[in-house]
């Protein structure tokens, strides 16, 4: 299996390769050359399988000879044996034809870890075997930050420095950051917003000399190997609600389309999935480009889902390619256009979009609102993010086809919010229970792009 680049003009690559690089030298996201097929036996046989079994079914065409079965396959054990729940992705039902698909009983409570978890397992065997160690830097607002230190801590042939924005982060989200021990994990609080750190993430990335030196590598979510990993529990949550044999849709809270984009991979695979729906907060540029055609970042107004405030989607161009019927030209243009400002999808692109998915929007009441009346309905305590995806759901439903709405994160990763929206403070696990105990461990960095580079650099000389 050959991965090629969104924008046409990157040499294609083996799947260890895209995994180890994330992006294109030309600016593009890579995506396999064809998508694997599972007939209607395939995905039958899926039912009573254990979500481990199922994840090797579903990703094994895509990985090549990056790895045998047995090393995949422990790969696998080893991803999600840190899961509190044995069905790993558990399926509840809100309403008759409603239900949520439980993704936040991994380590840090958020659905990132099915994607992290894996590829942190997967990094290691493969530098292992090379004998290459790599700097993994990223910035986050506070999801994909915990995740990915959670996934990468203790590993040998990995370091990993996260910045997050000082003071702008939820206390769990900080200290699932701050308290691991390990000496390869690095929490960077930096003096300004999300968009600084991320800058300054991506300035290393152009700094050629220090990338080269410190062998830097990217695990954000335009990483393919992350989104291959959600696409496993589309197939497991749609199986044990009746396909093939019964059509499933999905509703998926959005901010950087990786998820929601990880269900219409299944469904090219052959997954029945009816609808897809995109579900936005009040930052809703995804809801507006698939309502009017129009893309056009307008700022980002901070919302109590904050993992969706997000106005630069970077995986809607992996969607955006298959609309334009795979033209890598036509893409990397509407790329261009969207650093002078906006673009507009072209008529063809958004009715191929729109034959798949769907979109609403929820805004901050509405919010509250859905947490309160899925805690009344039904006891379900849900967190903000997991709200907007019910609320959207809720107003798209179809009385003929089971909904499934993603449930993103756990309520505990969003104590404040969910307490004043519904009066009851969500509990953290029991498996976590001593996180507001254990001591923290951060630096504080200023915005300055030397200052962090020579840090790291003294970090990993050690
Ligand atoms: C990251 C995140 C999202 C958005 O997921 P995308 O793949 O970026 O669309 C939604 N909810 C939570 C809790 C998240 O952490």
């Amino acid at each position: 299996m050959k991965y090629i680049s969104t924008r046409g003009r990157a040499p294609s690559l083996s799947f260890e390769e895209a995994m180890l690089t994330g992006l294109a030298r030309d600016g593009g996201l890579y995506l396999p050359e064809s998508i694997p097929q599972m007939s209607a036996e395939d995905i039958r046989a899926l039912g009573g399988v254990s979500y481990e079994e199922a994840a090797f079914r579903v990703m094994r065409p895509y990985i090549g000879d990056a790895f045998t079965d047995d090393e995949f396959r422990g790969i696998i054990a080893r991803a999600y044996a840190g899961f509190g729940h044995a069905a790993r992705a558990p399926l509840k039902q809100l309403d008759s034809g409603h239900f949520l698909l439980e993704l936040f009983h991994g380590p840090t409570l958020a659905f990132k870890d099915f994607a992290m978890q894996l590829i942190g397992q997967m990094f290691e065997f493969s530098l292992k075997r090379s004998g290459k160690r790599v700097c993994i830097v990223g910035a986050t607002s506070g999801d994909t930050g915990s995740a990915a230190i959670e996934a990468f801590r203790g590993l040998d042939a990995v370091d990993v420095f996260i910045l997050y924005p000082h003071g702008r982060v939820s206390e769990v989200q900080r200290r699932q950051m701050t308290t691991p021990v390990e000496s390869n994990v690095h929490a960077l609080a930096i003096d300004g917003h999300f968009d600084d750190a991320q800058a300054r993430v991506k300035d290393m990335f152009n700094d050629f000399e220090f990338r080269d030196g410190v062998r830097l590598a990217g695990v954000n979510s335009i990483n393919w190997a992350r989104v291959l990993a959600q696409v496993v529990y589309y197939f497991t949550s749609a199986v044990s609600l009746g396909a093939p044999d019964r059509k499933v849709s999905f509703t998926v809270p959005t901010g950087n389309f990786g998820d929601v984009f990880a269900g219409y991979i299944a469904k090219r695979m052959g997954l029945p999935i009816d609808r897809l729906v995109v579900a936005t907060n009040q930052n809703d540029i995804l809801h507006r480009c698939l309502s009017t055609g129009d893309y056009r970042p307008d700022g980002v107004a901070p919302s109590i889902s904050p993992s969706m405030d997000i106005q630069v989607s970077s995986n809607f161009e992996r969607a955006l390619y298959y609309a334009y019927g795979q033209d890598g030209n036509a893409v990397g243009q509407v790329m261009d256009e969207l650093k002078a400002g906006g673009f507009t999808v072209s008529q063809g692109a958004l009715e191929a979009l729109r034959e798949t998915f769907d979109s609403g929007r929820c805004d901050e009441d509405q919010t509250r609102a859905a947490i309160r009346a899925t805690w009344g309905a039904s006891g379900e305590l849900l967190c903000p993010h997991s709200a907007v995806g019910v609320h959207v759901a809720e107003a798209q439903r179809d009385a003929h086809v089971p909904m499934i709405t993603l449930a993103t994160a756990h309520p505990a990763k969003f104590p404040a919010a969910v307490e004043e929206a519904s009066g009851i403070h969500p509990p953290l696990p029991a498996r976590m229970a001593d996180l507001y105990e254990r001591d923290e461990r951060v630096t504080r960095v200023a915005n300055d792009l030397s200052a962090i580079e020579t840090l790291i650099k003294e970090r990993i000389a050690h």
